[in-house]
């Protein structure tokens, strides 16, 4: 897709990108339940980058039991203007 995005609060050009974050997870446990084994350490702190997505009702019901909301997920993309850092999202739709 090569669709030229312009802004619509300043008219400038627009590039696309997506949506996510990037959490830091310290991964060290000390209260792990099997004391006396050994278990494979992370010393490190890992960034796992995650992504977000946009979650939304679909009038519907799921679950036999438990009667839940059902709900559809959609990946979101956006675009950025270059001038004023303006952001505009749309949800990809599936
Ligand atoms: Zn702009």
């Amino acid at each position: 897709m090569s669709v030229q995005q312009m802004c619509p609060k300043c008219g400038g050009n627009m590039v696309d990108g997506e949506l996510s974050y990037f959490a830091e997870r310290s991964s060290v446990q000390s209260n792990m339940p099997f004391s006396g084994i050994p278990v494979p350490e992370f010393s490190t702190t890992q960034g796992v980058n995650e992504t977000i997505f946009w979650e939304e009702k679909t009038g519907k019901k799921t679950g036999i039991i438990f009667k839940r909301d059902e709900t559809r997920r959609m990946g979101l993309r956006g675009f950025r203007c270059t001038l004023c850092n303006y952001v505009e999202l749309f949800t990809k739709g599936t």
